[in-house]
């Protein structure tokens, strides 16, 4: 039994949802109130929690900084803390960076991003560049800065009038650009049409929620940096779900032939310990603030305090002790195969994907194995409550309700989850996928 809207003082997301209420969690497992038990294969529902919940060792981080202190705010300080932990960032995660700035969530990261973007461009004396090209099937977060960013027309509404107006281009997937050549030819057509105004592109270089594990083809990353350099935007890659180390690497920008000249990392840089999420940026996007305006005073009450920065610095020990990373990329290849072997047959699923522990299996339309799923049949939500009934949980999303990507399905588990855990996610997943393949068979004419 879940706790209903008509139950609750909370605000719940959505009102109709019963939620199953969590009591405790221990490594990949989760124990609600009523006693039942979930494996979790997609770190806390939302890419989070990398190295499973309840680490003993993160909690002792939290509890010792706590003990000694926990925040001040970085208008006024800084800590040891917090330099050690953009001293790590650097040197582990990305050593082709120039400065880390801490913030609490994913959301903050991006819009962080896109504020020091517009002022590299202001402070370098070219106050006209402000729009943001991106793909448009992606999510970058829910402030209005961010929210502006996606092309899912869907996702802003109601909240459209507060939105600045963006320019996309369309995912290049086997659907409608397999080379990537429709999407540059969509990114000159802006550049023709608003080149002067663009300040950046940005990117997940491998998909998270919308189109999971899916990165651009060759030709689209060789087109980009080539425009890049034509048009003097920078590119921002969105790594919130991808940084660190998920796709088996520190960043995933060191799987594709690009450099970012700003990053955003988020989720598993505190692991689900404590809220904590970076910008990171290259040496010339420091240099134009250094030798322009010398502020970046924008922030939150959170950014760099004591506590989140002790848990990330935790994080990145614990990573690097048990090489962490390497695991990732040395077990996503056979972790994708299993996957593949067991829901890949399914006249429901097109393709399956993976880079590291990110994996995404996305869904048609059994009957002819290309089309859209009909969007009202929400068979995104019905494989999370499938899956959550075989006692596994996914994350999946329907990007389809904007024309762009079918219903995907992302699972993203632990990267401490041992190889019966892995196992006993994807026997479960299996089994939840054939259950949604009888229900559509049923439900479909
Ligand atoms: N970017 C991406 C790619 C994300 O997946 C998310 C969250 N799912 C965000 C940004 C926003 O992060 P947050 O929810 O922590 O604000």
């Amino acid at each position: 039994m879940g706790v209903r809207a008509g139950d609750t003082a909370v605000f719940p997301r959505l009102l109709d949802l019963e939620y199953p209420s969590v009591e405790r969690g221990e490594g990949v497992w989760l124990t609600t109130t009523d006693g039942r038990r979930v494996i979790d294969a997609s770190s806390g529902g939302a890419m989070v929690t990398c190295l499973g919940h309840a680490v003993p060792e993160l909690a002792a981080a939290a509890a010792e900084q706590s003990a000694r202190i926990a925040y001040f705010y970085n208008h006024h300080f800084t800590s040891e803390v917090q330099e050690r932990l953009a001293d790590r960032v650097l040197e582990v995660v990305a050593p082709e960076m120039a400065r880390a700035r801490f913030v609490s969530g994913g959301s903050e990261a991006v819009e962080t991003a896109l504020q020091l973007a517009r002022l590299y461009h202001v402070d370098r004396g070219d106050p006209e560049r402000w729009r943001v090209i991106s793909p448009a099937q992606a999510y970058h977060g829910s402030t209005m800065g961010t929210l502006a960013l996606s092309g899912r027309s869907h996702l802003q509404e109601p909240y459209g009038p507060y939105l600045a107006e963006h320019l996309h281009v369309p995912p290049s997937t086997w659907r409608s650009d397999p080379s990537g050549g429709a999407a540059l030819a969509e990114l000159d057509r802006h550049l023709d049409e608003h080149g002067p105004e663009v300040a950046a592109f940005l990117l997940e270089p491998v998909g998270a929620a919308a189109l999971p594990a899916y990165s651009p083809p060759d030709a689209f990353w060789a087109g980009l940096a080539e425009r890049r350099e034509r048009h003097g935007f920078l590119v921002l890659f969105d790594e919130v779900v991808t940084g660190v180390g998920r796709t088996g690497t520190w960043l995933a920008a060191h799987q594709v032939p690009l450099q970012p000249d700003i990053v955003a990392v988020g989720k598993g840089l505190g692991a689900g310990h404590s809220p904590l999420a970076a910008v990171l940026c290259r040496q010339h996007v420091y240099d134009a603030v250094e030798h322009g305006s010398r502020e970046f005073d924008l922030g939150h009450t959170w950014d760099g305090a004591p506590l989140p920065s002790a848990v990330g610095l935790a994080v990145l020990e614990i990573m690097v002790e048990r090489g962490l990373v390497d695991r990732v990329r040395d077990r996503g290849p056979s972790l994708l195969q299993q996957l593949t072997d067991a829901v890949g047959g399914l006249a429901c699923v097109r393709e399956v994907r993976g880079r590291g522990f990110l994996l995404g299996v996305e869904l048609v339309d059994p009957r002819d194995g290309t089309s859209f799923l009909p969007v009202d049949m929400d068979v995104a939500g019905v494989v999370d409550d499938t899956a959550f009934e075989h006692g596994v949980l996914v994350t999946s999303t329907h990007p389809q309700a904007d024309g762009f990507v079918g219903d995907q399905v992302l699972l993203a588990p632990a990267f401490t989850s041992t190889d019966e855990e892995l196992a006993e996610m994807l026997e479960r997943f299996a089994a939840a996928m054939r259950t949604v393949q009888s229900h559509l068979e049923r439900a479909l004419p």
